[in-house]
């Protein structure tokens, strides 16, 4: 059974926008603090709490940034990795390298060894890659109990 991609990846894209958002209203939150003090930083200054309150602000802002950067860069390598996992798959590989099936094995289109080898890629990909043995080349991938 081939697995559900379209739904893996709107899965991926919620739970990463869930961060992205929340990182982006500690960062709001944050400028709008920070702004707030200098605004009343005179006053705040004569209370004995000016510097350290708007240091307080730069906290959310800097974990906001963090969470933005980090729900951006696991959407970016997860989607890539889905589009690998539905693309470059052994019936892809076939079609592009018809040449490369020789007496029913296949072989690498970059160095011709027929040595395939197979890993699983675990972190819950639930996929295999299938490489050359030879020279390293990622040949195709495949899901998991297929
Ligand atoms: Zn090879």
């Amino acid at each position: 059974m081939t697995p559900n991609y379209k739904s893996q990846r709107i899965g991926v894209v919620v739970f990463t926008s869930a961060f992205i958002i929340i990182g982006a209203a500690a960062v709001f939150y944050g400028i709008i603090a920070f702004i707030s003090f200098w605004m009343r930083h005179d006053e705040l200054q004569q209370l004995g709490v000016g510097g350290a309150s708007s240091m307080g602000a730069l906290l959310p802002i800097a974990v906001g940034g963090i969470f933005i950067f980090s729900g951006m860069s696991i959407m970016r390598n997860k989607l890539r990795q889905l589009r690998l996992f539905e693309t470059k798959t052994y019936s892809e590989y076939i079609k592009l390298n018809p040449q490369q099936i020789r007496n029913g094995r296949v072989a690498c289109n970059r160095c011709q060894s027929s040595d395939v080898r197979t890993k699983a890629l675990m972190n819950k990909t639930y996929h295999r890659e299938h490489y050359c043995g030879q020279c390293g080349a990622t040949l195709y991938y495949s899901p998991e109990g297929v």
